[in-house]
């Protein structure tokens, strides 16, 4: 039995309880080639099979997507097309027992898709899951390419491109590998993902919900912190770091020549004074 691939699975399938035998998910037939079980020829499975102690379970979409198709096939097997546009692949949702969603309905992760069966041809209730771009969903089921979905490897969902450290430009080094990026500076702001760790360019600053906000990218706020962050400012230039040391000399010196006249003011005074 091949290994399964526990978090590509939950997405699959919500009630996924290690500890609950009746609701325990297992490959019933891997990706890739196998004897068939009803010609005994070996041919190509071009899909997971998903079984569920023979039970009829509710699946799920992966993530936001749109239903593609659905319907019965000429083998009396119900099936949906789901696309996911963010990985630009296509699931298969076949052998279902019943369907949940229509053609062109948007889906997302909490949308079940239907249940477990065995409709068409096969040998007890599972789910087929096959996997392919999106690209090849117009060309017939035998001339697509299809993926494994159990090994398939996900992308990350992190955003921001971090730059090069630049002396000239205030700069934010982003440390915490779980620090979100919000769409506004508001702890109520859309969450975007978590930040890519490295060093970004500082486009905006603003004051809200108690934290000292930094926009790194258009529409990308982080919320400031030492643990998570750290400020990396421009470095001053030598001419203009001379020119505000001569203008703090010029200060100084304008504050000495005052208070050398306020005291030669007094000695008048006093002078006068003794004169009386
Ligand atoms: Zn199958």
């Amino acid at each position: 039995m091949a290994e399964m691939n526990k978090s590509n699975a939950l997405k699959l399938f919500h009630d996924l309880y290690e500890n609950d035998k009746s609701k325990t998910i297992w490959i019933s037939s891997p990706f890739g080639y196998r004897t068939n079980p009803f010609t005994k020829q070996k041919e190509f499975h071009n899909g997971v099979d998903y079984s569920a102690q023979g039970k009829s379970v509710p699946c799920y979409a992966i993530e936001d997507g749109t239903v593609l198709n659905c319907g019965t096939d000429v083998s009396g097997a119900k099936f949906v097309y789901v696309y996911f546009p963010r990985l630009g692949m296509v699931g298969l949702y076949y052998h279902l027992a019943s369907i949940n969603v229509k053609k062109n309905q948007k889906v997302n992760a909490n949308t079940k898709i239907g249940m477990l069966g065995k409709t068409g041809n096969a040998t007890g209730i599972h789910l087929h899951f096959s996997w392919f771009k999106y690209a090849d969903y117009p060309k017939s089921m035998n001339s697509r390419t299809y993926y494994d979905y159990n090994t398939y490897q996900f992308p990350s969902d992190k955003i921001g491109t971090p730059v090069k450290r630049d002396e000239n430009v205030d700069q934010i080094e982003v440390i915490a590998t779980v620090l979100n990026g919000r769409k506004t500076p508001s702890l109520k702001g859309e969450r975007l993902g978590y930040v890519n760790v490295g060093i970004y360019n500082i486009i905006g600053k603003a004051e809200a919900d108690n934290y000292t906000w930094y926009e790194i990218e258009k529409d990308l706020w982080i919320a400031y912190n030492k643990d998570w962050e750290t400020l990396l400012p421009k470095k001053e230039n030598e001419v203009e770091k001379l020119k505000k040391e001569l203008e703090a000399e010029k200060k100084k010196n304008e504050a000495l020549n005052k208070q050398v006249l306020t005291l030669q003011d007094t000695m008048n005074q006093i002078n006068k004074l003794s004169k009386i």
